[in-house]
C-alpha cells in the first residue's frame, strides 16, 4: 500500500459545498447551484455520485473497472477517484474512433494522462467478478451515490430557511436520473427533470431499478421533441451561448441546453422560485466544441 501512495494526488479536504447564485434570464429569475465549481478535478454531480467512495477506505480494493462512452464525463471522474486512491483504473468502451485514438483530447485525453487502461471492443463482465474490483455501472447508476447526493439535498434545504424561502422547484437534465432520483428522495421540494438520454420510458425504468416507491421519483417533464443524444443541434449551440451571454456560466454542451430548452418550455415551473442545478460536466466540452466547430464552422 505505501508504494502506492506517491501515485496519488496530494490528500485534499475534498468538502462537498458550492454557492448558489441568482441570476437572471429574461424574463426569469433562476437560482443556479454551482456544483460545477466543486472543485477543478473532481466536480459537477460525479462528484457528489462518487463521494462514498472518496470518503471510505477499501483496503481489498486495487483497481476501478467500469464501461460506458468514451467522453463520459463518469469516465473522467473515474480517474480522478483511481488517482487520489492510488487505484488502477479499467474503462471498457465499445469502439474508439480512430480520430480520438490519433488525438486524445477531453475526457478521454486528461483520464488517460490519470492512469487510465483503455479496452476497446471487450467484454467487460469477466473483468469485474475479482474481490480487488470496484465495479462501477455505466455513468455511475448506483445505490452509492445517495450518499453524496443527500449531502446536496441537505445543503439545499439549509440554503432555502436562510433565504426563507417556503417552496422551491428544483430543476436538472437527467442521464441515467440517479441524480434527480436521489435529489427527490432526499427533499421535501418538487424536483422536476427530462430524459436527455433515451426518452421517458427509459428514465422512468432507471428510477425503478434503483427505487420501487414512485413517491420518490422526480416529475418527468416530457421533451416536445426527439433529440438524440450526443448529436449536434443548432439549438442547442445557440442556447448554450445566451446562457453564457446573459448569466456569465459555461453550462456543460451535452446535458444542460436539452436541460434548458425542456424547462424553458414549461414556464410554470417558474411559479414558484426555481434552482437549477449546474452539474458540471465542463471538460467534456473541450470534445464538444471542437465537434460543433468542425460542423458548423
Ligand atoms: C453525468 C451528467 C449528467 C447526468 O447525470 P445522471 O445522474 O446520470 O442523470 C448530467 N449533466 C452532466 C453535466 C453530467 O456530467
Amino acid at each position: 500500500m505505501k508504494t502506492q501512495k506517491d501515485k496519488a494526488l496530494p490528500c485534499r479536504p475534498y468538502m462537498l459545498h458550492s454557492p448558489i447564485e441568482e441570476k437572471l434570464f429574461e424574463p426569469h429569475t433562476i437560482y443556479i447551484k454551482r456544483d460545477d465549481l466543486l472543485s477543478p478535478e473532481f466536480s459537477g454531480n460525479k462528484a457528489r455520485k462518487f463521494y462514498y467512495y472518496l470518503q471510505n477506505d477499501f483496503p481489498h480494493i486495487k483497481k476501478i473497472v467500469s464501461y460506458g462512452s468514451n467522453q463520459s464525463n463518469a469516465m473522467y471522474s473515474l480517474s480522478v477517484l483511481a488517482k487520489i486512491k492510488g487505484w488502477k483504473f479499467d474503462y471498457y468502451v465499445n469502439h474508439l474512433p480512430s480520430y480520438l485514438g490519433e488525438n486524445p483530447h477531453g475526457n478521454f485525453k486528461h483520464a488517460l494522462d490519470n492512469g487510465m487502461t483503455i479496452h476497446v471492443g471487450e467484454d467487460v463482465s469477466t473483468a469485474m467478478i475479482k474481490k480487488s474490483i470496484l465495479f462501477i455501472e455505466e455513468g455511475g447508476r448506483e445505490e452509492n451515490a445517495e450518499y453524496g447526493l443527500k449531502i446536496l439535498a441537505d445543503e439545499i434545504a439549509i440554503w432555502k430557511k436562510e433565504q426563507g424561502i417556503e417552496a422551491l422547484n428544483i430543476f436538472l437534465p437527467s442521464g441515467t436520473g440517479t441524480t434527480a432520483l436521489y435529489l427527490q428522495k432526499n427533499s421535501s421540494d418538487c424536483v422536476y427533470t427530462t430524459p436527455c438520454v433515451g426518452d421517458v420510458e427509459y428514465l422512468k425504468k432507471q428510477f425503478l431499478m434503483l427505487e420501487e416507491n414512485e413517491k420518490n421519483h422526480p416529475f418527468i417533464l416530457v421533451p416536445s421533441k426527439k433529440r438524440h443524444f450526443g448529436k449536434l443541434y443548432r439549438e442547442s449551440y445557440n442556447i448554450w451561448l445566451k446562457l453564457q451571454d446573459k448569466m456569465g456560466i459555461e453550462f456543460d454542451l451535452l446535458y444542460d441546453p436539452v436541460g434548458w430548452l425542456i424547462l424553458l418550455e414549461n414556464p410554470e415551473i417558474f411559479q414558484k422560485p426555481t434552482l437549477y442545478i449546474h452539474q458540471g460536466g465542463l471538460i467534456g466540452n473541450e470534445s464538444m466544441l471542437a465537434r460543433y466547430q468542425r460542423k458548423y464552422d
